[in-house]
């Protein structure tokens, strides 16, 4: 009907769902929240959530109440607890206590702010704890006044307590090992001073596989239900999880150039024959590092070819050589690795990040068509419906 799109990444939802099945099966029977902050690490935040909804979550990590909000107006109802944990200072928590949206809270100053906005039902409230990686959470001498605030409130009938958490730094296996021995004196601590603490979480994708001592209640994975684990040299196959997301462009253009032809911006590349070039539209405004020349190979039709010379912001071009690629093949940037195509997993390695950063940097001029037999239920509903 339409030729391929210029550009477009596609989300397997059956690939999420099987990791989901995977990543529950192996904590069983430590409960699994799964995180869908910044947009669902670029995968789309509604459809990814109805599908781990359908796929019977009952917990998502979506960092802020807007997201959380926009989570329950879709149909996302009360039995699926959002947590949420950084929140604009000028935040009115109104809308969040009366969606029941669970509140992830580090000092004394923003919970007197909830409590002030407690209307007809108590807000629920996680109370952060910082082990050391010293980005949220209350430090070990501020600890005491949040949890005293805390049972007075819920005393009052004005918040409920709903969990203790931490995050850690996996900088170290020690580190995280001393983090979570600060963290459960604080829940100990907690407990002195009258909390009866009903939940910890602590682990994030990588302690949750590696440690199982730290899987407390439950674990808070993101990068393992995108197929993009972050264990040092285990690949997502190894683990048997799936990436989710798939980046591919039809290449738009093709041209024969002569030998020491200097390509793209500031010529980093001449070829090294007669050759041909493959123009490729997608750029650094869609998530491609303009310097990834050297570290990145994109697959056409089963074969890997680097990127020739600088990324600009729309566009980069491939070397093919004599190969026979035509404009309108299929060029896949990021995949599952079966057909030969790197995984979002090598980019990050290759590009000295993490894979997460690739996806979440994948652009809104990229988008996103999602796949799978979720796409029959809610998740297509929501598609088609209108979301204008
Ligand atoms: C991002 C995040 C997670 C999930 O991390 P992954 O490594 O992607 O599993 C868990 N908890 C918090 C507080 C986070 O910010």
């Amino acid at each position: 009907m339409s030729s391929a799109p210029l550009r477009q990444a596609r989300i397997d939802l059956d690939a999420y769902r099987a990791n989901l099945d995977l990543v529950r099966e192996w904590m069983d029977p430590v409960a699994v929240m799964a995180i869908m902050k910044a947009d669902a690490y670029g995968h789309g935040l509604e459809p990814i959530a109805l599908a781990a909804v359908d796929a019977g979550i009952r917990w998502i990590g979506v960092l802020t109440v807007p997201a959380a909000l926009r989570l329950r107006s879709i149909g996302v109802g009360e039995d699926v607890h959002l947590f949420t944990w950084q929140h604009d200072p000028a935040l009115d928590f109104r809308d969040a206590i009366d969606s029941a949206v669970d509140l992830g809270v580090s000092n004394t100053a923003e919970l007197q702010r909830i409590i002030d906005a407690v209307d007809q039902r108590p807000a629920r409230v996680h109370l952060g704890f910082d082990s050391g990686l010293h980005r949220d959470g209350a430090t070990p001498s501020d600890w005491p006044a949040l949890v005293s605030l805390a049972i007075d409130a819920q005393r009052a009938g004005r918040i409920e307590v709903v969990a203790a958490y931490t995050h850690l730094a996996e900088s170290s296996d020690q580190d995280d090992a001393d983090a979570v021995a600060l963290f459960d004196v604080a829940v100990e601590q907690a407990d002195d001073l009258g909390l009866d603490v009903p939940m910890e979480h602590v682990a994030a994708s990588l302690a949750g596989l590696e440690r199982k001592e730290f899987r407390k209640d439950m674990v808070r994975m993101g990068a393992n239900l995108f197929g993009i684990p972050g264990a040092d040299g285990v690949s997502a196959a190894d683990l048997g999880l799936e990436p989710v997301m798939t980046l591919t462009a039809s290449v738009a253009k093709t041209k024969r150039v002569p030998v020491d032809t200097g390509v793209s911006y500031d010529y980093t590349y001449r070829t090294a024959s007669e050759t041909t070039l493959a123009l490729v539209p997608v750029g650094y405004a869609d998530g491609v590092p303009r310097l990834a020349q050297g570290h990145i190979e994109v697959a056409i039709g089963g074969r890997r070819y680097p990127i020739a010379g600088r990324v600009a912001m729309d566009q980069f071009l491939v070397d093919v050589g004599d190969d026979d690629v035509q404009t309108g093949d299929t060029v896949t940037l990021f995949g599952t690795g079966e057909h030969d195509e790197m995984t979002v997993l090598d980019w990050g390695r290759s590009l000295g990040t993490i894979g997460e950063e690739i996806v979440c940097r994948i652009g809104p001029r990229v988008p996103r068509f999602y796949e799978g037999h979720d796409i029959e239920g809610r998740v297509g509903e929501y598609l088609r419906g209108d979301r204008s």
